[in-house]
């Protein structure tokens, strides 16, 4: 099974459950259980949320996630051409936030690392950030 999608959108908090809910869908060819699926919907939302308020400051510009479905793995990639991030590995620690006036707890890297199989961050400040997630999804009965 080999299949690819690419979906863009504003940067707007009301595209997180779009963003969310569309990943959901083109998966369900990959007859994922349910908890895969919310594994996966979770994941996104924190990647997307991260563009919103980090990339671009809550600012309206497009978003863009590649999704690819090769047998049994799901790859997605979620990208802003925001701010960018100068030290991935600080940022990526637990419990690191550079937001905490907003009241960000800086968990969302450990969510995406906790639900997916794989997460890694590339971005350049000033240009912006790509994070790729994949995921194997097991064979479930039909
Ligand atoms: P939480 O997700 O718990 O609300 P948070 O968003 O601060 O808090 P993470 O999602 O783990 O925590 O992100 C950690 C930090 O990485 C952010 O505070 C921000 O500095 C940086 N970051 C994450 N995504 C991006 C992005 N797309 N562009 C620029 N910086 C980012
Ligand atoms: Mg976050």
């Amino acid at each position: 099974m080999k299949n690819t999608m690419k979906l863009e959108f504003d940067s707007i908090s009301a595209n997180e459950s779009f963003a969310r809910v569309t990943v959901a869908a083109f998966m369900t060819q990959m007859n994922p259980s349910m908890e895969e699926v919310a594994d996966v919907k979770t994941a996104v939302s924190e990647a997307v949320t991260n563009a919103i308020i980090h990339g671009y400051n809550n600012e309206v510009h497009k978003i863009t996630i590649f999704g690819k479905i090769e047998n049994d793995m799901l790859e997605l990639k979620v990208v802003d051409q925001g701010v960018g991030i100068e030290d991935i590995p600080k940022v990526m620690e637990p419990m690191y936030t550079s937001r905490p006036d907003l009241e960000r707890s800086g968990m969302g890297f450990l969510f995406m690392e906790a639900f997916m199989d794989e997460v890694q961050v590339e971005s350049k400040p000033g240009v912006g950030t790509t994070v790729i997630m994949k995921k194997k999804i097991l064979k479930h009965e039909a």
